[in-house]
């Protein structure tokens, strides 16, 4: 089988200086995978690199064994809460359509059978109670849990969520673990920008530890032990102790 992600020697620079750099990395298909590392490893940075949102110095990025360009329409991704804009005035149910557009093409309206399964995705999150409401009246796990209907809409194949449980309560953080994991078993590939590394271990298959370049990459068990960990989070040492890793 075709791997899902292939990175080598990959580099991003903002303003002349290195975000991310020589990063080699190999994702099969069907795992979780969790990006953790410090504030400005360089996480997001390299979520958009993969998605061709910001340009890379050099080195070779394929997905399925091809240029991004080739496979866009499966790739869903769910950005960083704080990147959308609020004041935009859109239902949820709306919100989920958008999902349905790379399927659609820009040029075909939305029928019945695809706000159906609008609705649909909306149900997978438990969300259609909220259909019709405004997404800027939801709360930040309801919003976020919109913004998996609308990834889980686009039948995607390769999902890159950044961040996806800051600031949302527990309930919905539960749910779209178990969303991911069901994607996982069916074959999907879930990429997952993650920052509290206190469930880490029962959240991913497989963690990238990052700190502008690859530090570790391999099972939880490999990647959170402290010899690893320290060589990424020097300065936050008594963090390890607060995650129980020992
Ligand atoms: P993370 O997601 O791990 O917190 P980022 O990828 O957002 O890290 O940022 C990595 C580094 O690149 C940081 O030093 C950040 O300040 C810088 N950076 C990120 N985005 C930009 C940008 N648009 N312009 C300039 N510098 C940026
Ligand atoms: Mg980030």
């Amino acid at each position: 089988m075709v791997s899902a992600i292939k990175i080598k020697d990959v580099q991003v620079s903002y303003h002349g200086h290195s975000a991310i750099e020589a990063i080699d990395l190999t994702l099969e298909q069907g795992k979780v995978l969790g990006i953790i590392g410090p504030n400005g490893a360089g996480k997001s940075t390299l979520l958009k690199a993969i998605l061709n949102l910001v340009s890379i110095d050099k080195g070779v990025i394929e997905i399925f064994g091809e240029a991004l360009k080739e496979n866009r329409k499966r790739i869903a991704y769910v950005p960083q809460r704080n990147q959308y804009d609020w004041d935009f005035p859109i239902h949820v149910l709306d919100a989920v359509l958008i999902g349905t557009y790379p399927i659609l093409g820009i040029f075909k309206r939305p029928k019945k059978k695809d706000k159906e399964w609008a609705y649909e995705c909306l149900k997978k999150v438990r969300m259609e109670e909220f259909a019709h409401r405004q997404i800027g009246e939801l709360s930040g796990g309801q919003q976020q849990r919109v913004f998996l209907a609308r990834a889980l809409a686009q039948k995607a194949d390769i999902f890159f969520l950044d961040e996806p449980f800051v600031g949302i309560d527990a309930t919905s953080e539960e749910m779209i673990v178990k969303l991911l994991k069901d994607l996982r078993d069916q074959g999907k590939t879930v990429v997952v920008v993650h920052h509290d590394l206190s469930k880490a271990n029962e959240y991913f298959d497989e963690l990238l530890l990052l700190n502008k370049q690859v530090i570790e990459y391999g099972s939880p068990q490999q990647v959170l032990i402290p010899e690893v960990m320290r060589k990424a989070y020097e300065s936050e040492l008594s963090f390890l102790y607060e995650v129980g890793v020992n």
